[in-house]
């Protein structure tokens, strides 16, 4: 029999030859106009742009289908009620714990303290955020296949798990419905898989694009602020997480950590939590042995409302800000701070740079300049990826907390370290 290779190591040797790739041509031909219209703006951005759109494309079906079966699957309604509770206060909770810490290292290390602000450097304009009431009513779409079409995450939640309810309360048609959701959340399954065989290939170019852009120069002179948010999300990536781990969920973190890996690379290399919902799912359920009627919700719940790596930017660079401008923030500066960053991560959905939107908020609530954000807005893309894969692995961590109370999880599959390995697809051939 062949021997199948996994994806995830083929996709692993990808992202190192890419960033190696883009780092030499951000070093040797920055100015190259060829290597430059061709390569960095052609071919990879074009392909990489490519790769990240076919992901998209696949969240809103899957997410459609998966949670249907989820719904159904939970079959009551009280149990769907409690499921909610407990995900969205675990997840207020993280996002809770997460600028907490980041506010306590940050102002420990004081980055920014005589930071040199060069003169007309910092020019940025926040885009309007939406308002937090807003938010809240627009949970309930107006048209839902609107909602649909523009993907919007929660307004699709909120109407998926109303037809499922009443699907549930219409017996037999309902049930006939319920197995054809799960016949077209097989395929949509298999969907992933396929785009996944060319997932090497995009996370390559992706990856080459952007380390084309971003070299280690925009890092050197924010290096104060640059590493005390990635201390800060590694600290809480793993050191939290594997607390909750073990404690919560009582399983093995370094297990989890380990299978947690593609959804890492793929949230890295996309830097958002949306377009890596069909990897986080086929993660959670088929290698972290999480059932799907627990995680079909929790996910693409957490993508949206879940930003712990985000809050944790958000705290350190408000004491940055603050500390470069030399303005004094007390306790109740701190107290909105922790308040605005969980509400925030919950109104606006996880996309890339998003968080930038968020802190502008943050900042116009404590009355620091928004357009402080210029400074760190060279090395925010950076950032964004980390932060993006710490927001993933806090969705996974509620979901399988939230799953072993519910007794949703197989710890079987969660042991096996080949379950739910994605393997290259052999397509049917015709004879
Ligand atoms: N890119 C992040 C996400 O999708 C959000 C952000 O921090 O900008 O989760």
């Amino acid at each position: 029999m062949k021997k199948k290779t996994s994806v995830t190591r083929k996709i692993l040797i990808a992202m190192c030859i890419g960033l190696i790739i883009g780092s030499l041509i951000n070093s040797f031909a920055a100015n190259n106009h060829f290597v430059q219209v061709y390569f960095v703006n052609g071919l990879f951005h074009v392909i990489g742009t490519a790769f990240v759109n076919s992901l998209k494309m696949l969240v809103v079906p899957l997410v459609t289908f998966s949670l249907i079966c989820g719904v159904c699957g939970i079959g009551d309604v009280a149990v769907l009620g409690r499921v909610g509770i407990k995900a969205f206060a675990l997840y207020i909770l993280t996002t809770g714990i997460a600028i907490t810490l980041a506010l306590i290292v940050a102002i420990l290390v004081a980055p920014g303290e005589g930071f040199e602000q060069a003169a007309g450097s910092s020019s940025f304009t926040a885009k309007p955020a939406p308002p937090l009431t807003e938010v809240f009513i627009n949970i309930i779409p107006s048209n839902p296949i609107n909602a649909f079409a523009e993907g919007n995450m929660l307004q699709i939640i909120f109407f998926v798990i109303l037809f499922s309810i009443a699907m549930l309360m219409t017996g037999e048609i309902g049930r006939q419905l319920a197995e054809t959701a799960e016949k077209l959340n097989e395929v949509m399954m298999k969907v992933v898989t396929l785009v996944m065989d060319f997932a090497p290939i995009g996370v390559f170019f992706l990856m080459a694009k952007t380390f084309s852009l971003q070299g280690i120069g925009l890092i050197l002179p924010m290096i104060g602020y640059f590493s005390v948010v990635i201390f800060c999300l590694l600290l809480h990536g793993i050191g939290t997480f594997s607390l909750l781990i073990t404690f919560l969920a009582r399983l093995n973190p370094l297990v989890f950590l380990k299978k947690m890996r593609p959804a890492h690379i793929f949230a890295f290399s996309t830097a958002s939590s949306n377009a890596t919902i069909p990897v986080t799912l086929q993660v959670v359920e088929k290698r972290l042995g999480v059932d799907n009627s627990t995680a079909a919700f929790t996910i693409p719940l957490g993508a949206t409302i879940n930003m712990d790596g985000t809050a944790i930017m958000q705290g350190v660079a408000t004491v940055f800000i603050a500390n470069v401008y030399g303005i004094d923030l007390d306790i109740s500066d701190y107290i909105t701070i922790v308040g605005m960053s969980i509400l925030a991560s919950i109104g606006t959905a996880g996309v890339p740079g998003v968080g930038l939107i968020m802190l502008a908020m943050v900042f116009n609530q404590v009355g620091l300049p928004v357009e402080g954000i210029g400074l760190i807005l060279g090395v925010d893309r950076l950032l964004d990826m980390v932060r993006t894969a710490v927001n993933v692995t806090g969705d996974a961590t509620v979901t399988c907390i939230v799953a072993r109370s519910e007794q949703a999880i197989n710890e079987q599959i969660f042991l096996d370290p080949e379950a739910g390995v994605i393997t290259d697809v052999e397509l049917p051939h015709k004879t």
